[in-house]
């Protein structure tokens, strides 16, 4: 069943959850926590997922995709995130960053040549905006992109971290084609392309990176060695990239807020039945108001987390500017998420630290959330400039 929550769940989303609640208990579940071990990334579930449309979960039908909206997608990501962190990692930067900029920046002929595959997941995509001198700063970006006489592009540089970096076969990357413009800001001038690994001369995928959590997520560098791309891979307007970065970075939030809170709420769900279990002292620990009262805010905070995400979640779905309310949710979530994560292993105690127990894992797979797709410090400062903004017209001791 799904998660008890404040909203009701349409007949839809019903269907959705439980035919995804069956896949992840039958086929996800019984292999987690040996792939967190071995790293070895679960192709054959992405498929799987594919088939069953949750791989082009928000890509319109007309390209192979479920159309579905952004609460119904942050569900389906929470779901996930629950049974196993790094397929949720896959599931949600696969359909939000890669698809998710495509379907922002991208032509009609763009559209039809790659959503069609990503949506299926008969190819997996990636989305390369990092590199390794700059994260947060993502307008530092040094990757250049330049026009070729005769017509096309030259790509060279580097990528940082990039999810699907290795197994991915489409791939959304950001480059700097043009110097910004005088009184312009750096992240003018900066460009995205799209393009097919098989159909590319100069690119190469780098270091495999050995992680914390997450493990059995692919996270690579990407090499890009004087690569040659035709013209029609430049994705949007050239040199405007940036704009439709922050909306697809606006999107993905709602996707990682959605992922640290299916993380927490699993810690939560294991720290609660386990503290109803486990006596000591003669009766079960959750009989301790201090154990107790514990979970009593781990489930408010999980909840006002979800609404946050649903409130976002309805704006971007309506429509309207949904920025703030993506970082809102993202900020809280993942905090609230990697908390609930390190107060079950608290709760359980020795067996909380031990691998035997799956909250450990999802403490690990959870710490990603506060860093990724913009760190917790990036969420204060993009809520912190609206704050400021909006009080800065009615001003008290001036
Ligand atoms: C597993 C994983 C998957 C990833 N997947 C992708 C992907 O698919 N595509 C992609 O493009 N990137 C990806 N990333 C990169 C990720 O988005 C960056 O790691 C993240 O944006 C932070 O950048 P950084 O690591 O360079 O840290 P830095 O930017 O160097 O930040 C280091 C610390 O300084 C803080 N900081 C920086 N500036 C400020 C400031 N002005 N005020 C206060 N604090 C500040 C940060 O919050 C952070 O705590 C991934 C990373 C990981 C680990």
């Amino acid at each position: 069943m799904p998660t008890p929550t404040a909203y009701d769940l349409t007949t839809d989303q019903r269907a959705i959850l439980g035919s995804l609640q069956a896949f992840l208990k039958n086929k996800v579940a019984p292999g987690a926590a040996e792939r967190d071990q071995s790293g070895e990334f679960p192709m054959h579930l992405a498929r799987e997922l594919g088939e069953m449309g949750i791989m082009g979960a928000q890509t319109p039908e007309e390209y192979g995709g479920s159309a579905l909206d952004t609460a119904t997608f942050a569900m389906i990501i929470e779901e996930i995130a629950a049974v196993d962190g790094s397929l949720c990692l896959t599931v949600a930067s696969h359909n939000s960053l890669c698809q998710g900029h495509i379907l922002i920046g991208g032509t009609e002929a763009q559209k039809r040549k790659f959503l069609p595959d990503l949506a299926s997941a008969r190819v997996l995509g990636a989305w390369g905006l990092t590199e390794p001198e700059s994260g947060s700063d993502s307008g530092g970006l040094k990757t250049k992109a330049v026009q070729n006489a005769g017509g096309g592009w030259t790509l060279s540089g580097s990528k940082n971290f990039i999810t699907q970096g290795s197994v991915g076969g489409t791939y959304v990357v950001l480059a700097r084609t043009d110097a910004p413009r005088a009184g312009r800001s750096k992240t003018d001038g900066i460009s995205a392309f799209v393009f097919n690994r098989a159909e590319v001369q100069g690119f190469s995928v780098g270091r495999k990176e050995d992680k914390l959590g997450l493990r059995s997520s692919d996270t690579a560098q990407l090499i890009f060695s004087d690569m040659e791309l035709p013209e029609d891979a430049l994705l949007g307007v050239r040199g405007q990239a940036f704009r439709d970065v922050m909306r697809v970075l606006d999107g993905g939030r709602i996707g990682i807020a959605s992922m640290g809170l299916g993380l927490g709420r699993a810690a939560f769900e294991y720290a609660a039945r386990y503290t109803a279990g486990r006596e000591q002292f003669g009766k079960p620990i959750a009989a301790n108001q201090g154990v107790s009262f514990r979970l009593a805010d781990m489930d408010v905070e999980l909840e006002a987390a979800r609404l946050l995400i649903r409130k976002a979640a309805e704006l971007r779905d309506a429509g309207a500017d949904f920025s703030l309310s993506a970082s809102r949710a993202k900020l809280y979530a993942t905090e609230v998420g990697v908390r609930a994560c390190d107060e079950a292993i608290q709760l359980l105690g020795g067996y909380g630290y031990i691998k035997e127990y799956p909250v450990e894992r999802f403490w690990r797979d959870n710490r990603l959330t506060r860093i990724g797709e913009g760190t917790s410090e990036v969420q204060r400062m993009v809520i912190s400039r609206a704050v400021v903004a909006r009080y800065s017209e009615t001003l008290i001791g001036a």
